[in-house]
C-alpha cells in the first residue's frame, strides 16, 4: 500500500534508532526514556508533544512499577494513537464533500513550494473521478508558474480553470471561481491562493478580502481554509502552522511530501499542539498518492 511506503522512512528511522536504544536493555529506564524523548524530536514529533508523550509513559512506569523494553512498541502506539484522537475529529474513510450545500468552497493556503498546486490539481482528480462537478480558481495570481500548472491539472483532469492576468487582483480570481461554480451547478470549488509570508498582514488582509467577495455569492463560503504544508521541512512546517493559524481561521491540514523524508513524526505534532484535523496527506507524486488521512491507518502503518 502506498501509504506503507511513504511512511517507510519515518518508520525506518523511528524503529532503527529505538531498537538500538533499547538494545540489551530488559527494563524502561530513565536512560531508556532519555533516549526515547531525543528520538521523538528528532523526528520531528516537536517538544511540546515529544514532552507529553514522555510525561505518560513515564506515569505508566510509576503506576505499574515495571515495564519491558519489549512493551515499549505497543505502549508507543498507544499513547500516540490517543495524541491523535484527542483532538476529535473523525477519521475520513475517502474523499467526500459535506451534506447539504453546493457548491463545496475550499480556500487553499500555505507557503510557495509545499505543494499547493499539485494538492489541488490531486483533490480535483479524486473528486472528478467520483462524479463530482470541480471549478478551480488561480489566484495565484503573482507566479506565472502557479497559474500555468493548476491550467495544467485543469486540462488533464478535465475541470475549468478560473484565471487573470498576472499580478491582477486574488479576489476577483476568486470570485470569478465562485461564480462560475454557482451559476454552473459545481460540486466544489478549490481556489489556490499566493504563498507570501514574509508580510503577515498583506496575507490577512488579502485572505481577509477573498473571503469578502466569495461571501457575495455564498455567505458562508469558504467552507474550508485548507493549509497545505511540506511534511519535510520538519519545525518549518510547525511555524507555517502557527502563522496562518494566526493569519486565518484554517480549519484543516494537508500535510505533503511524507514520502522520503524520515520526519513523518511532524503529522503528530502538528496535530497534537494545533488541534486542526489533518484531513490529507501526501505520500508521493501520483494523484493516488493523495489520500484522506485516517488516524487508525497511519498509526498502523507506522507500527506495522
Ligand atoms: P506549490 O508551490 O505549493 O504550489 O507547490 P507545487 O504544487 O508546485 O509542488 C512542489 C513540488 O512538490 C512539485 O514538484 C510536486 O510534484 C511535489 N509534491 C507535492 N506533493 C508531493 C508529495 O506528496 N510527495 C512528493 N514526493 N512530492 C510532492
Amino acid at each position: 500500500e502506498s501509504l506503507d511506503k511513504g511512511l517507510e522512512k519515518t518508520k525506518e528511522s523511528f524503529f532503527g534508532k529505538l531498537g538500538r536504544a533499547v538494545a540489551g536493555k530488559s527494563k524502561v529506564d530513565d536512560e531508556v526514556l532519555d533516549e526515547l524523548e531525543e528520538i521523538l524530536i528528532t523526528s520531528d514529533v516537536g517538544v511540546e508533544t515529544t514532552v507529553k508523550v514522555i510525561q505518560r509513559i513515564e506515569e505508566r512506569v510509576a503506576r505499574d512499577k515495571y515495564m519491558g523494553t519489549s512493551e515499549l512498541d505497543q505502549i508507543l502506539r498507544e499513547e500516540i494513537a490517543e495524541l491523535l484522537t484527542e483532538n476529535n475529529t473523525e477519521d475520513l474513510a475517502d474523499f467526500k464533500l459535506p451534506e447539504g450545500h453546493r457548491p463545496h468552497v475550499i480556500l487553499v493556503v500555505g507557503v510557495n513550494g509545499v505543494g499547493k498546486t499539485t494538492t489541488i490539481g490531486k483533490l480535483a482528480a479524486q473528486f472528478k473521478g467520483k462524479g463530482k462537478s470541480v471549478v478551480l480558481g488561480a489566484a495565484d495570481t503573482f507566479r506565472a508558474a502557479a497559474v500555468d500548472q493548476l491550467k495544467l491539472w485543469g486540462e488533464r483532469v478535465g475541470v475549468p480553470v478560473i484565471a487573470h492576468g498576472m499580478n491582477t487582483d486574488p479576489s476577483a480570481v476568486a470570485f470569478d471561481a465562485v461564480k462560475q461554480g454557482v451559476e454552473t451547478g459545481a460540486d466544489l470549488v478549490i481556489v489556490d491562493t499566493a504563498g507570501r509570508l514574509h508580510t503577515k498582514v498583506n496575507l490577512m488582509n488579502e485572505l481577509s478580502k477573498i473571503k469578502r467577495v466569495m461571501q457575495k455569492f455564498i455567505p458562508e463560503a469558504p467552507h474550508e481554509i485548507l493549509l497545505v504544508l511540506d511534511g519535510s521541512t520538519g519545525q518549518n512546517a510547525f511555524i507555517q502552522a502557527k502563522e496562518f493559524t494566526k493569519a486565518t481561521d484554517v480549519s484543516a491540514l494537508a500535510i505533503t511530501k511524507l514520502d522520503g523524508t524520515a520526519k513523518g513524526g511532524v503529522v503528530i505534532g502538528i496535530s497534537d499542539q494545533f488541534k486542526i484535523p489533518v484531513k490529507y496527506i501526501g505520500v508521493g507524486e501520483k494523484v493516488e498518492d493523495l489520500q484522506v488521512f485516517n488516524k487508525a491507518e497511519f498509526v498502523d502503518s507506522l507500527f506495522k
